[in-house]
């Protein structure tokens, strides 16, 4: 018969980082981390310990955290994540956020949301513009999956989920505001072999040799796609703020701008189609 097991060892078996090994062992345990934190002694049973030393051998193996529990938060809410999704990092709320100021005024926006993987933005969006009418599409249907699911959870029947690349799976349709996190990583970039990004799907993170391959498409054939005066809003690397604003410029975009994340880099450019 297995044996229920102390909190202290079981931490302290993990090998893992100690504040990790805490959020870990609550999830597996279902015990409020403050608990876990304030009683060292507790007992914790054999099945949600077997589950927590699994878990703790992946994450010392270098599995995002975020895949083993399989759910991470943005914007206030939980999103299911597998392999087959980017995990939504906090800088994407800026681009949320920035979203949200440009839908002020229009009564009922129209969204969408170009490469939603696991459906943060687009859903996000559902949830804070009750009248937005919202789409969201990936190339990926295991992506779209994910989001699907999501959206049962946090918005159901927002979202038109569309399996497309990029505009292609759009006819002509116009939208007020088109917003992507394409992948923007420049191949061969050494982050690519560190943390998280080794397990996430490169198709989500690199774009291309210098990294604008899928933001010079977007930009290309975003005004098409939008109504006059509409926003394009692009979440893009530390380093590409200048590259982008060019190719917004190059492309006929006006009030184009830059804004940074929490900390401080360039994160989210855009600009809108001429008002005439
Ligand atoms: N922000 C991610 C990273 O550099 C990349 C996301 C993306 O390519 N859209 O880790």
């Amino acid at each position: 018969m297995p044996e229920a097991c102390v909190v202290e060892d079981l931490l302290r078996e993990a090998g893992i980082e100690r504040r990790e090994a805490r959020m870990l062992l609550a999830q597996a345990s279902d015990v409020a981390e403050a608990s876990i934190a304030a009683f060292p002694e507790r007992l914790i049973d054999a099945h949600a310990a077997a589950r927590f030393r699994d878990w703790a051998r992946r994450r010392s193996d270098g599995e995002p955290f975020a895949y083993i529990v399989g759910w991470r938060e943005f914007y206030g809410r939980s999103f299911k994540v597998t392999p087959a999704v980017l995990i939504p990092r906090p800088e994407t709320e800026l681009l949320v956020e920035r979203t949200i100021q440009c839908a002020q005024g229009l009564p009922r926006p129209r969204i969408v949301d170009l490469g939603t993987g696991s459906g943060a933005i687009a859903l996000t969006l559902a949830c804070e513009l009750p009248l937005a009418q919202i789409t969201a599409i990936d190339a990926s249907r295991s992506a779209l999956e994910v989001a699907a699911f999501n959206g049962h959870t946090l918005a159901p029947g927002r979202i038109e989920w569309l399996e497309s690349d990029w505009f292609a799976g759009l006819g002509g349709r116009l939208f007020d505001l088109i917003v992507a996190n394409p992948p923007y990583v420049t191949a061969g970039d050494a982050h690519l072999a560190c943390g998280d990004l080794r397990f996430e799907p490169q198709a989500a993170l690199v774009g291309g040799d210098d990294g604008m391959q899928c933001i010079d498409t977007i930009v290309a054939a975003a005004p098409a796609h939008l109504v006059r005066g509409g926003w394009l809003l692009l979440e893009h690397g530390f380093d590409q703020g200048a590259p982008v604003r060019a190719c917004l410029a190059a492309t006929g975009f006006e009030s184009i701008a830059t804004w940074r994340d929490l900390a401080g880099q360039e994160r989210v450019s855009g600009g809108r189609r001429p008002a005439i």
